[in-house]
């Protein structure tokens, strides 16, 4: 029995749920310490003198009676140099600090910090003694890795005078620069805490217009999403999803990327864990751990841990971009993370809403999304970041119904429909052009025409509407025969196979084909529409449709897209030939008709 007054006792154990009486001072979002072993929990519900604990740990052996320590605190992360590079899990342990400490797997209870105590880092200060400052201001900064400069700010709530700057060799906890007035002052370290479910804050937010390039032809060109923008990729089993989060993860141009693995399976973590530290960016030509964060939910860790996952995941996030920086974040997938919150919330004995999610579903997916954003960071000066979020949806059986990714769908602004039957079809990525958008597209357009080419906006509608085009002419073919499409439908039909293979089509496991830049899609996509328009043209003079379908060139067009990043030049020359060789046709078949009146 628990006789001490400053701790609580457990009432009822049910799975990660526990159910405590007599704690002092409780508050929603306060972190506890359950059992003796102080294993990690977080109230989640006060009921009474009752108040719900949702624990991150195994809850095995825990029983009515045992303590339940209070904090005083909330679920918080450990913000500052070293964040990157690192591997956590849903509560900012680190993975591999604690594989060294406890062999492979998590001991219950143990406690190491987010962040290194021990390890060192040159501060180098950008303000000088006597200056005045307020929270957000860049005190100095850090090269926290080879291609991530930390940017070391004054925290939330601290203005005043610079009274001390201590530029050097520091570990996290010393303390760097002092603030205030001579009769009130803060210290300052390299390390600060912010609670995970409180977003932070920002001075304005604004729409987002630039493009995130991802490479992935089929997003950047027809589903692009903005730096600071949101998008889901829901899809069935085996679709591509996991693919794509990593191609985003790999390639996307954002400084910074948080990957967080929200125990999708356990092996497909595995693989995120063991492959990742393994990619070189292409960018910087550095090991792309050299930017990214990452969170691993392993399937056998706790609900409750997953639950939190996004919390910290987004949280670390709105650090960098406080900092100035572009960040990307991929969650795979939040219908994992929906599905924790409905077990807890059954063990909660909520009112169930749809399918037994709880009824604040699209309430927290919104506040979720909504920590994504353009904003001007909080400071004296003028600086902008960014948080672009996709996140991932695996609807059971594919159906787009259900509560997940309705709600997803409410918040969101791109939507890439996975569909199981272009993955059949091999057609990767496989997102369906029909049923996707991108609400970002007019802005993304305007800045098409300054990074590429004004030209690029028209060639995508003309691409699109040859899609479209071609799935009605499908239906046509299906009733009646293909002979009954006229020759300029009959092209229409080659055009957007062509869009389809050419250009959609791209493989993730190519070298070369893997990635494009803008630039590079800008040019594939005109030398495949050139066909479109001059066999068109040839067409409308005369030309037979099987001359034209039959043409050489089009093996050269489908190679096309494996032309590498500096050789540009060659799509630029194959576009003209696409052109020639159709002109040629015309005017062979006008030499004819002039031999012909002889
Ligand atoms: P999901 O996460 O939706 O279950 P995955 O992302 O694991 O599906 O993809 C399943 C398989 O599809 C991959 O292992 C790969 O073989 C194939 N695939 C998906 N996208 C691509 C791509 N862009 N290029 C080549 N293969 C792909
Ligand atoms: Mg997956």
């Amino acid at each position: 029995m628990v006789e001490d007054s400053d701790v609580g006792e457990i009432v009822k154990v049910s799975g990660p749920l526990v159910v405590a009486r007599n704690l002092p001072g409780p508050r929603m979002y306060d972190l506890v310490r359950v059992g003796d072993s102080r294993l990690m929990g977080e109230i989640i519900e006060l009921r009474g003198d009752n108040v719900s604990v949702q624990v991150y740990e195994e809850t095995g052996g825990l029983g009515p009676g045992d303590p339940v320590f209070p904090t005083g605190g909330a679920l918080s992360v450990e913000l500052g140099p070293g964040l990157i590079e690192s591997i956590y899990d849903g509560v900012q342990r680190p993975l591999s600090a604690i594989r060294e400490e406890y062999g492979n797997y998590i001991e219950r209870g143990v406690d190491v910090p987010g962040l290194s105590r021990t390890r060192e880092w040159e501060f180098k200060p950008s303000v000088e003694e006597g200056a005045e400052v307020r929270q957000g201001d860049i005190l100095g900064t850090i090269q926290e890795t080879a291609v991530a400069e930390h940017r070391v700010m004054v925290p939330r709530g601290v203005s005043g005078r610079v009274l001390e700057i201590r530029g050097g060799v520091h570990k996290v906890t010393d303390v760097v620069a002092v603030i205030g007035s001579d009769d009130k002052s803060v210290e300052v370290t390299l390390l600060q805490k912010w609670p995970v479910r409180n977003a932070r804050p920002v001075k304005v937010k604004l729409a987002p217009t630039v493009p995130l390039i991802t490479g992935q032809r089929v997003i950047d060109t027809f589903f692009p999403v903005a730096k600071g923008g949101t998008a889901c990729v829901p899809g069935p089993f085996g679709s591509g999803k996991t693919v794509i989060q990593h191609q985003i993860a790999k390639w996307a141009d954002a400084d910074i990327i948080l990957f967080i693995g929200c125990g999708e399976r356990g092996n497909e973590m595995t693989e995120v864990l063991l492959e990742f530290p393994e990619l070189i960016d292409p960018y910087s030509g550095e090991p792309l751990m050299k930017r990214t964060v990452l969170i691993a939910n392993t399937s056998n860790m706790p609900v409750a841990a997953r639950e939190a996952s996004v919390y910290t995941g987004i949280t670390i996030a709105e650090y960098y971009r406080d900092m100035g920086y572009s960040v990307a974040l991929q969650a795979d997938s939040t219908s994992r993370w929906a599905e924790a919150l409905r077990e807890i919330s059954g063990r909660l004995e909520e009112m169930p809403g749809e399918e037994g999610f709880p009824a604040y579903l699209g309430t927290r997916l919104a506040s979720f999304y909504e920590r994504a954003g353009l904003v001007e960071c909080e400071c004296s000066g003028e600086r902008r970041g960014s948080i672009t979020v996709v996140g991932a949806v695996s609807p059971p059986g594919g159906d787009l119904s259900e509560p997940v990714t309705q709600a997803t769908l409410r918040v969101v602004k791109v939507f890439w429909g996975l569909e199981d039957k272009l993955a059949f079809r091999r057609h990767f990525p496989a997102i369906n052009w029909l049923v996707s958008y991108s609400l970002y597209l007019d802005e993304v357009e305007k800045e098409w025409a300054r990074m590429v080419s004004p030209e690029f906006a028209k060639l995508r509608t003309d691409a699109m509407r040859l899609l479209q085009e071609e799935s009605e002419l499908q239906e046509i073919v299906r009733l009646i025969g293909i002979e009954a499409l006229s020759p300029r439908e009959r092209l229409a039909m080659e055009s957007a196979k062509s869009v389809r293979e050419d250009f959609l089509q791209q493989n993730a496991y190519d070298v070369t084909d893997s990635f494009s830049s803008l630039k590079k899609q800008f040019l594939l996509l005109r030398c495949v529409m050139a066909f479109e328009y001059a066999g068109s043209a040839a067409i409308e003079k005369g030309v037979e449709i099987r001359d034209v379908v039959a043409s050489p060139v089009r093996e050269e067009i489908a190679q096309a897209k494996f032309i590498p990043e500096d050789e540009l030049d060659r799509i630029e020359e194959l576009e003209k030939k696409v052109r020639d060789t159709m002109e040629e046709f015309s005017s062979r078949l006008e030499v004819k008709e002039a031999l012909d009146l002889f």
